[in-house]
């Protein structure tokens, strides 16, 4: 079969490997689907797991295929498992705990110290024909949810798990800054509990028009001057904020200085670089900043269960699909130039066949 494997820094080959095969607790899954997410691109740019890292979950080194929002067909399924059957159509949640550090004894397995994920760390990857994934770990999606939409449950996990970092619940102000698939995500999470309002600030026209049709506020920071606008329209501050760009100071600052006394932001992208922070925006006011990593099997349940009874419909989201041979070139490269603003989710499928050079 092939799948699409990280060599080292820009170079992602298109390789022949050989398919998995099945293991005690197993299910293996035929990939219908895989998202490109900004970590594939930040994997692809800076190549950070060496390749002859092995993680102690996983205990593979490199080259390691990439691809870890995907959804598929089960195609086979170990004598020990039960709950699945071959047929069904399943979201895959990617990321390992190893249940015994601190993190894991507490309950935050997303915390583990060891923490692993298909499609970065090891067991194949969603840029594939075929991934065998721990049984527990396959979702299987209700009667309504496309594969398609089943790609996506893994970056809206990402959103919910931050939502419910910022304690937002019925009737709570937002205001998500960057409306990139992640800050639309949230925007669909924050809506989906109900949130009263929810100001999205975006340079993007495209990113813009899909904050809009997802019945976000939605401003420009360049027309409009984004604090005093949250000011005025949220009885002085609102009640959380996120940061989903990672810009910097600019994006950062818009999100703190635009909570009210009492009001949490929560960290959700990869910043490149130190910010400087004024301390006693959190002193005076007790404003909380916290951050917000990955997610657990209940994010994972409770997104399924979001869409399935129509609090959320993403399906929008998805701006491309491509061939799984024309990823790196369609896909990764692209999102690194221009389709940064034109593109939110490009979908990568095995089925479909590669554009003609
Ligand atoms: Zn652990």
């Amino acid at each position: 079969m092939h799948a699409i494997r990280l060599h080292g820094v820009e170079d992602a080959r298109f390789d022949d490997v050989v398919e998995p095969e099945l293991r005690q607790g197993t299910v293996k899954v035929k990939v219908a689907w895989a998202g490109i997410c900004g970590s594939d691109l930040s994997l692809y740019q800076h190549a950070p797991v060496p390749l002859d890292y092995a993680n102690p979950i996983m205990g593979e080194i490199g080259p390691k295929t990439l691809g870890h929002e995907f959804s598929g067909t089960v195609t086979e399924v170990a004598a020990d498992v039960n709950g699945i059957e071959v047929g069904d159509l399943v979201a895959v949640q990617p990321n390992f705990a190893d249940g015994t550090c601190p993190a894991c004894v507490r309950g935050e397995p997303n915390l583990c110290r060891n923490f692993a994920f298909i499609g970065i760390h090891g067991w194949g990857g969603g840029f594939s024909d075929y991934v065998v994934v721990p049984a527990d770990h396959a979702f299987v999606l209700p009667e309504g949810i496309s594969l398609e939409v089943g790609a996506l449950v893994e970056s809206l996990s990402v959103a919910w798990h931050a939502v419910k970092k910022s304690g937002a619940t019925v009737g709570s102000t937002a205001l998500v800054v960057g409306a990139g698939p992640i800050g639309l995500g949230l925007l669909l999470c924050l809506k989906a509990i109900g949130a009263e309002q929810v100001i999205v600030s975006e340079l993007s026209s495209s990113r813009k028009e899909l904050a809009r049709t997802f019945g976000g506020d939605v401003v420009d920071p360049r027309e409009v001057d984004l604090e005093a606008y949250v000011r005025s329209v949220s009885a002085g501050g609102v009640d959380v904020s996120f940061d989903a760009s990672g810009v910097g100071k600019p994006t950062l600052q818009a999100a703190l200085n635009s909570l009210r006394p009492g009001g949490t932001s929560v960290i959700v992208a990869e910043f490149h670089g130190e910010v400087p922070i004024d301390p006693n925006l959190f002193l005076l006011g007790e404003r909380a900043l916290v951050g917000s990593f990955a997610y657990t099997a209940e994010d994972f349940s409770e997104v399924i269960a979001a869409i399935a009874d129509g609090r959320m419909s993403p399906a929008p989201l998805i701006t491309s699909k491509i061939a799984l041979a024309d990823s790196v070139e369609r896909g990764i490269e692209h999102l690194l130039r221009e389709g940064r603003s034109t593109e939110v989710k490009i979908l990568v499928s095995p089925a479909l066949l590669r554009t003609e050079h």
